[in-house]
């Protein structure tokens, strides 16, 4: 295995920013970990293991560490019956790859998440959701490399204890494993889940076949989402999480509007509520948007006005310094002007 030094981590991003990593490496199955692990351990340094880079900003300084990069590749049927497949697939895989190959077997489950960069691996480390769907539900079992012990581990699905944007590998066991395989039960009996706003208006009398779920994903997220294919789309997705409010806060909030905004405004904050597994949660995005702040810029930053929620890299030449202060000027005006502290949703490194 190759381990390189002084690797410039922006084209690794979909942001496209972030200096060098002070050892990068490449890996694609347990013996390639271990002798990452191995060499971060002897020349102590901290490590970070990467996949696609669609939920991080790396610093302008980058990472003075090792980067282990998850390339493993591999598409399994496990077991299928009448109702039901297994499917096991190597991290290293593009999801939206995965997600095109389940919907052209008409295998449901994965529609939802269309169109959202990245590897695989990663999809169980912040539970990915959308428009009504979290990798949670459609995850069996995990297969991780354990860097204390230096065993593959199967994990089940309680055992990554999946929750908002969160498992234990972003949580409690953060650092510890390498996911190299997740096993994933796939319907083959169709179950649509179209309960999302913006869905149910493109199927108001519910049904739609698969691929035409997946198409119209597509297209609601193309209009939201920059997908990131060149510099100046560079992004990573929501910059900001969803508030979660127990009901007492979401009152305290509401006449908090009415008094610093006015009752239309409140009014409209109800709408907008959503519950979402059993939680009641806000839009990010309607937050920022009534403080004014979707025409936002810095430096070569600014924030998306399609979606307030993605902060993007407007000219392609944006340092994450531009990124962070935009984002820190975000959270500071929601706190000041709704009381709300705003969650930075992808992962700083190198900070
Ligand atoms: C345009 C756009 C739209 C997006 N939409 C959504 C969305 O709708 N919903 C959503 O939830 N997210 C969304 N995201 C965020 C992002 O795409 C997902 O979180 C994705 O799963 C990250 O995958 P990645 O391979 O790029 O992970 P990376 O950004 O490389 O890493 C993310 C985290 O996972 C860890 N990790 C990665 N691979 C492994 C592995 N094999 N083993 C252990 N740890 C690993 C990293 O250490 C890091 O902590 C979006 C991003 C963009 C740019």
């Amino acid at each position: 295995m190759n381990i390189l030094k002084d690797v410039i981590l922006a084209p690794y991003t979909t942001f496209k920013i972030g200096g060098p990593a002070r050892y990068f490496c490449v890996v694609h199955d347990q013996f390639d970990a271990l002798e990452a692990f191995e060499f971060a351990e002897k020349h102590r340094l901290q490590t970070f293991v990467l996949g696609g880079g669609s939920n991080l900003l790396v610093s302008d300084e980058g990472f003075n560490g090792m980067v282990i990069k998850v390339e493993d590749k591999g598409i399994e049927i496990l077991s299928q019956d009448d109702n039901q497949v297994l499917l096991k697939v190597a991290s290293g895989e593009v999801w939206d790859k995965v997600v095109e190959f389940a919907v052209k077997n008409i295998w449901w489950g994965m529609e939802n998440l269309s169109h959202i960069p990245g590897s695989t691996g990663a999809i169980a480390v912040q539970n990915v959701g959308a428009y009504g769907q979290e990798a949670k539900n459609i995850i069996e079992s995990v297969v991780v490399f354990n860097r204390e012990t230096h065993e593959i581990q199967n994990l089940s699905s309680n055992d990554c204890k999946f929750g908002y944007r969160s498992s234990i590998f972003n949580t409690a066991q953060k650092g510890k494993y390498i996911i190299f395989y997740i096993t994933f039960k796939l319907s083959k009996t169709a179950r649509p889940i179209l309960n999302y706003r913006d869905l149910k208006l493109q199927f108001p009398e519910g049904g739609g076949q698969l691929n035409e779920i997946r198409q119209a994903v597509v297209k609601i997220r193309d209009i939201k989402f920059p997908f990131p294919t060149e510099a100046k789309k560079g992004n990573a997705g929501s910059f900001f999480k969803n508030p979660i409010l127990a009901q007492s806060e979401f009152n305290e909030l509401k006449a908090r509007l009415q008094s610093g905004f006015n009752k239309e405004v409140a009014d409209v904050l109800e709408k907008k509520k959503f519950t979402d597994n059993a939680q009641l949660k806000i839009p990010a995005a309607f937050l920022i948007d009534i403080c004014g702040l979707k025409d936002l810029e810095k430096g070569g930053a600014a924030i998306n006005h399609n979606q307030p929620l993605v902060i993007i890299n407007k000219t392609g030449a944006a340092t994450a310094k531009d990124v962070l202060d935009l984002a820190n000027r975000v959270k500071s005006a929601v706190q000041n002007k709704t009381g709300i502290e705003l969650q930075f949703e992808p992962e700083l490194i190198g900070f």
